[in-house]
């Protein structure tokens, strides 16, 4: 059973017994101020107009008992026990602030010859409200800065996942791939971006991402199927051999298993040990040899730059409304 939780502009969700209500309200794609999602920072709190809430996990440590007395609750850590009112207005538009933050590298692992996925940790307490699809830049110390997209739903926030592709002599990519090692500190800074799931809109959407540019799709994708989201995605992925394809299997996963996703992979230079029999090309040229007429539709692009600015105009001439893009090109720091 589920009850009714009402905002003081009059949205509406239904949260579980079990759950807290600011975990409902971001799955249900409502934004609320929040920061550690864990009871310590205080940013969730909000006062309780009506109802009655429990905190199963004791005492949160943001709420003292004269707050609670006086109609206070802790939105992350608060689980209904009946129908509620809160008196707070969700941020629907707003982005979230970029802040720094120290981040530490919890788990390192090669994914492909030159594609590396990262989990980064942040400290106990802390967490990084971010829109899926969003990036963070890592902080080298002398002023300069890597940006990289976050491939993790910020329901899943626990740990940053990052999909870091190899460039030989680059001066952060080349420390990933040959002497980072776990338990490393980082300073980044997010999150950043104009890429990001437009959750308002039921058009379906074409997500087109080339080599690491799935990272932010995967990201995109992952928030829209745990939110319940019931527009179509089509998923293209381009990528030169079949290795590029570093997480091929997940994406079969989700065409499969969600009803709402389909998965085109897009080889352009494949090797005969790919025995590779779907499709080669550009992607953007698969996508437009699908869907000739891209009037009605949102597109989500990332990847290198050449292929989104080749994609970009090719989606403008077949009738992409520009307000309906959404990318991020990945270019090197310097350019
Ligand atoms: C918004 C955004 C999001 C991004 N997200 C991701 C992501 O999720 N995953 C990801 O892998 N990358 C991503 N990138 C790209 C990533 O930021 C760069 O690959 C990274 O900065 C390289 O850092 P580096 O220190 O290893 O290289 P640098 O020390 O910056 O050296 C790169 C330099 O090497 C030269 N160079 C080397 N190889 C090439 C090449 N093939 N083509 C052109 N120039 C070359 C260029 O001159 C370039 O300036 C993103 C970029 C942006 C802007």
């Amino acid at each position: 059973m589920a009850y009714t939780v009402r905002f003081s502009d009059a949205t509406e969700i239904q949260v579980g017994p079990d759950e807290a209500v600011l975990d409902a309200a971001l799955r249900q794609g409502v934004s609320l101020p929040y920061g550690c999602r864990s009871g310590l920072c205080g940013t969730c709190k909000a006062p309780l107009r009506a109802g009655e809430i429990a905190y199963p996990e004791g005492q949160p440590k943001a709420l003292d008992s004269a707050e609670q007395a006086s109609g206070m609750a802790l939105l992350c850590q608060a689980r209904p026990r009946s129908d509620l009112a809160i008196d707070t207005e969700p941020l629907e538009e707003a982005l979230a602030a970029p802040r720094v933050l120290p981040a530490r590298v919890a788990r390192l692992e090669r994914l492909a010859p030159a594609v590396c996925r990262l989990f980064l940790r942040l400290p106990a307490g802390k967490r990084l409200p971010f829109r899926p699809g969003q990036y963070i830049d890592i902080l080298l110390g002398d002023g300069e800065r890597r940006s990289f997209s976050l491939a993790n739903s910020p329901l899943q926030d626990e740990r940053l996942e990052l999909h870091i592709r190899h460039i030989p002599g680059g001066r952060l990519t080349d420390h990933v791939f040959e002497g980072m090692a776990e338990g490393e500190l980082l300073r980044i800074e997010g999150p950043l971006g104009q890429l990001y799931l437009r959750e308002d809109s039921s058009r379906p959407a074409l997500l087109v991402g080339g080599s690491t540019g799935f990272g932010p799709l995967k990201g995109i994708l992952e928030h829209a199927l745990a939110s319940g989201d019931r527009r179509t995605f089509h998923l293209y992925w381009g990528s030169r051999d079949r290795a590029g394809l570093y997480l091929h299997e997940l994406a079969q996963g989700w065409a499969r298993e969600s009803g709402t996703v389909t998965y085109t992979p897009v080889l352009s230079e494949p090797r005969p040990e790919d025995g590779w029999h779907g499709r080669t090309g550009w992607v953007h040229e698969a996508v437009l040899a699908d869907f000739p007429d891209l009037s009605g539709f949102d597109v989500y692009m990332s990847g290198p730059p050449p292929m989104t600015d080749a994609a970009r105009s090719a989606f403008l001439g077949h009738g992409l409304d520009p307000e309906r893009l959404f990318y991020d090109a990945f270019h090197f720091s310097h350019e």
